[in-house]
């Protein structure tokens, strides 16, 4: 890539008269140009990520910054009048839900910045996530039409690659649209467009529709099967065209890497392909197939856990419903001739039930199956693939994830990234890991590190008065619980423990209480009711202290409305303290958690997912760990009473009875439903999730954050140590683990 060039077609770009969505198409068609130059043939060997979720988030700075040209772009822009933040309202491309797809987005960039052939595939939803509005309190959501204003410059159109995907009922055109990602390589992700009949393109117009009716369902089915589908046809075709039916060289020349189950439908599909197609026997396909699969768990909730009815697959696909069911016996007969305990077979039966388990269809096939932390992949081995891993114990990994620091820190953290410019010369920007070099001790450095921190801190007051019309208090301590809202990450128990400080706060218990801004950030699953609750609880309490004389200088609460990855950019780099609070054994690993750690935030955080090893790498007494472990939570088994436990507790007893006390309000029942969720039997035990057996040592973490805080030194010390000791956390050491471990690239 020309970078003189490119600079001189921004120079020469005309800016009077125009609108910034013409600039906007115009400066990354020029870039575009660049990249697409740089993108030659594909080396022998690639790794394919199959994932039905990329949250990319803005690629216009992100390119840029990876062309080597932002800063000079800013200038010549700025010199003729246009400042390029105008591209801060350009669409955030949302196609995916949470820190699944970001993931994917962040392994992509790590690996063209590595120089490591991957390509992703994945689907072209017509919407993405719903965007988000707080009316009421309550959560609405809008219809993302994502390409409406600005379009996609980004991607390329492929229609001379089309593929033909085949239903009972239809035949859908799958047509590719190319993102080139851009780095010391130019890798591909390719999302398939649904195209055809007004049926076909349902396919491709939403994201994870409902599915708790069976046409929802089909259509997850469909949308699965469809990119999937379209993935390996494409791929087995070009492999033909070379080598004919001789499948032998295939594994040499591909892996497959499954994000979660979603895209498992990709073995049934190769198996189908290898057998009906190229007439292979099932077995010799299944050998194939188990030196390409391999498959990234990333959850343990059994609603996560794909188990599709046999019925249904029957219905919409039935020749890959038949290839399940042969995989399953051919599965079962191999098992029986081990001698294997019937549990044992049970539990990693292909078929369960009348469902195909689409986990168990992974971990069969895979060479190799990895969790996402530590912890999470030794629960995979001990408690949710139990008999898989004592059969095949060398099958299993773990890899724990990563953020790049491109996006996590140098653009949205641009002080911080000067910071070690400054101090470490530019080497850093190739090899994080040289940021550990950094002195914590060091005076200047601790307050040139406490300056950065207060920027970030405007900054993202400053945006959230623009978004939201909300001034934060002064002087505060930023703390921010921004994810997904889910009852296991327990942000209903964050709300139960600020109501306890608004009560200490009111009763004269904390006289020198430094004033502190919660920041939440939380999109609600459209059917998710209870999750719907908490952000309504969320923001009753927001209202309750905004409204209060007496507290509303000490304490503050902000919902922001549509959270997403250029909202999560201010607020990771814009907050002292990071909350990850889930139930110890809930959450696989976390990536919120990384992003604020790489930019300084301390965690108040639980022996969950990453939390472990971000502790260990920056120190326990640099954090604030508390709550319960999985060792605790496992040994106490049934004999958790919550009733008991608050009647026992008058200081959780008296927040508690504000929702059903009449305290906020609650004419429909909303908060009474909360309150049900603690005291009575909901999914198979009360207070599923420990939120009040977790709630008073929350508030003490806190609380001795808000003391520790007063000493501003010795709180940017332990800040500055979590930031230089992020290293091992960035998605280029996980990309480097996958390519060395798994995929041989
Ligand atoms: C990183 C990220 C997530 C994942 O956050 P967790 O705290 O790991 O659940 C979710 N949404 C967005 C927009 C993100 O950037």
């Amino acid at each position: 890539m020309d970078r003189d060039r490119l600079l001189e077609t921004f120079k020469n770009i005309e800016v009077t008269d125009k609108t910034a969505v013409e600039l906007y198409k115009e400066i990354s068609s020029a870039c575009m140009d660049e990249i697409m130059g740089e993108s030659g043939k594909t080396p022998e060997r690639c790794a394919y990520y199959f994932s039905v979720e990329y949250l990319m988030g803005r690629m216009f700075f992100n390119n840029l910054l990876a062309l080597g040209v932002l800063n000079e772009a800013r200038e010549i822009f700025a010199r003729k009048g246009f400042d390029l933040n105008a591209f801060e309202d350009v669409e955030d491309a949302a196609l995916g839900n949470g820190g699944l797809g970001r993931l994917a987005a962040c392994y992509l960039d790590s690996a063209a910045n590595g120089g490591y052939p991957l390509y992703g595939f994945g689907i072209r939803y017509k919407y993405g996530l719903f965007r988000q509005k707080i009316v009421e309190g309550e959560q609405v959501e809008e219809a993302d039409d994502w390409l409406k204003t600005w379009g996609d410059p980004w991607s390329v159109r492929r229609e001379d690659e089309n593929v033909e995907v085949k239903f009972a009922d239809m035949t859908v055109t799958a047509v590719p649209y190319d993102m080139p990602i851009y780095g010391k390589s130019v890798n591909i992700l390719r999302l398939f467009q649904a195209e055809g009949s007004e049926e076909a393109e349902k396919i491709s117009e939403y994201l994870y529709p409902a599915d708790d009716t069976e046409e929802g369902k089909i259509l997850r089915i469909r949308q699965e099967y469809f990119f999937s589908a379209a993935a390996v046809g494409q791929l087995v075709k070009r492999y033909v065209k070379q080598y004919g039916r001789n499948f032998s060289h295939f594994p040499e020349q591909h892996v497959f890497q499954l994000n979660d189950t979603h895209a498992v439908f990709a073995v049934a599909e190769f198996l189908r392909l290898l057998t009906k197609e190229y007439r292979l026997t099932l077995p010799h396909a299944v050998e194939i197939a188990k030196q390409t699969f391999n498959y990234t768990n990333h959850t343990i909730l059994p609603e996560a856990l794909e188990c599709w009815d046999s019925k249904l697959v029957e219905k919409v696909l039935p020749e890959i419903a038949h290839i399940l069911t042969r995989l399953h016996l051919l599965a079962k007969r191999e098992w029986n001739a081990c001698g294997y305990p019937k549990e044992e077979t049970a539990e990693m039966s292909i078929v369960r039930g009348g469902k195909f388990s689409m986990a168990n269809v992974a971990v069969y096939i895979s060479g190799r199956v990895n969790g996402v932390a530590e912890i999470h992949t030794k629960i995979l081995k001990e408690r949710l693939f139990t008999a898989a891993y004592g059969h095949a114990p060398e099958k299993f990994l773990n890899v724990t994830n990563g953020v790049t620091q491109r996006r996590w820190l140098m653009l949205c953290n641009e002080e911080l990234a000067n910071f070690y410019d400054t101090r470490l010369g530019h080497g850093w920007r190739k090899n994080l890991p040289a940021i550990e070099e950094i002195a914590c001790d060091d005076g200047d450095a601790l307050a040139a590190f406490a300056r950065i921190k207060e920027t970030k801190k405007a900054q993202l007051a400053a945006y959230i008065e623009k978004r939201e019309g909300i001034t934060l208090l002064p002087d505060a301590v930023y703390i921010a619980q921004v994810k997904r809202l889910h009852e296991y990450k327990r942000q209903f128990m964050t709300a139960l423990a600020i109501l306890r400080i608004y009560f200490d706060l009111k009763e004269g218990k904390l006289p020198d209480f430094t004033p502190a801004v919660f920041i939440f950030g939380a999109k609600a699953a459209g059917s998710y009711k209870r999750a719907k609750e908490i952000i309504l609880f969320l923001n009753k309490i927001a209202e309750l202290i905004a409204n209060d004389a007496e507290v509303n200088g000490k304490l503050q609460v902000v919902f922001v409305q549509n959270y997403d990855v250029s909202y999560a950019e201010k607020i990771v780099a814009g907050s002292d303290v990071s909350l990850q609070v889930s139930t110890a054994g809930f959450e696989a690993s976390g990536t919120g958690n990384m992003k604020l750690m790489m930019n300084g935030a301390v965690t108040v955080g639980t022996m969950d997912g990453a939390n472990i090893e971000i502790v260990e790498k920056a120190g326990k007494e640099n954090n604030y760990i508390f709550g319960a472990t999985v060792e605790e939570i496992n040994a106490l088994g049934g004999k958790y009473d919550p009733v008991k436990f608050a009647e026992e507790h008058p200081r959780i007893k008296q927040v508690t009875d504000t929702l059903t006390d009449g305290t906020f309000g609650d004419a429909d029942g909303k908060l009474k439903d909360l309150a049900s969720s603690l005291f009575e039997e909901t999914y198979n035990r009360a207070d599923h999730y420990y939120v009040l057996y977790d709630l008073l040592p929350l508030v003490d973490a806190l609380l001795k954050v808000d003391e520790e805080y007063k000493d501003r030194t010795l709180f940017v010390k332990k800040q500055l140590f979590n930031a230089t000791h992020a290293a091992f956390f960035s998605s280029d050491r996980a990309i480097r683990t996958y390519a060395e471990k798994i995929w041989k690239i």
